[in-house]
């Protein structure tokens, strides 16, 4: 647990959330401040900041709560962006992992998450390589 997290103090019931659906391990809620209707996280009860943080233990907890609980959240529009912002860098300002569950529809006018991406890198063949190298090795 981490003192000034705010997803520690909802774990720990100091601040109020809506709960959806809770496991020894992992806890799901609705976003405070939804992106659209019916907004929801699902978070490991443990403080890992990041993905590769998680037990393996812990992880498999979370990721089956996702699935149980995306079950009721895609039945609200029928499509569900599923989003992690792994590290302050990628646009996480919770520093304690949580996966976002955001209802989709046309009418929320955002488009793909490929719409985010105007600026696409043009990579030489050697640089491809060069990162394919970092990503296969152990
Ligand atoms: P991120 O930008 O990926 O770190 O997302 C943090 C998310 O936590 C945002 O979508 C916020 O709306 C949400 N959030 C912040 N405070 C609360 C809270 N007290 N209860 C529920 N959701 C919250
Ligand atoms: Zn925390």
């Amino acid at each position: 647990m981490a003192m000034d997290c705010i997803f520690c103090k909802i774990i720990k019931k100091e601040i109020p959330a809506k709960i959806i659906a809770e496991t020894e391990s992992s806890l799901a809620f609705m976003d405070a401040f939804p992106l659209t209707k019916g907004h929801s996280l699902v978070i490991p009860k443990t403080h890992y900041e990041k993905i590769q943080d998680i037990s393996q233990k812990d992880n498999a907890d979370l990721f089956e709560t996702v699935r149980k609980v995306i079950a009721k959240v895609d039945k609200l529009t029928d499509a569900t962006l599923v989003a992690v912002h792994n590290g302050k860098k990628s646009g996480q300002e919770v520093p304690h992992v949580h996966v976002h569950l955001i209802p989709r529809s046309p009418e929320d006018l955002v488009g793909p998450v490929h719409s985010m991406f105007s600026n696409r890198p043009k990579m030489s063949e050697n640089e491809i390589n060069q990162i394919y190298q970092k990503l296969k090795a152990d």
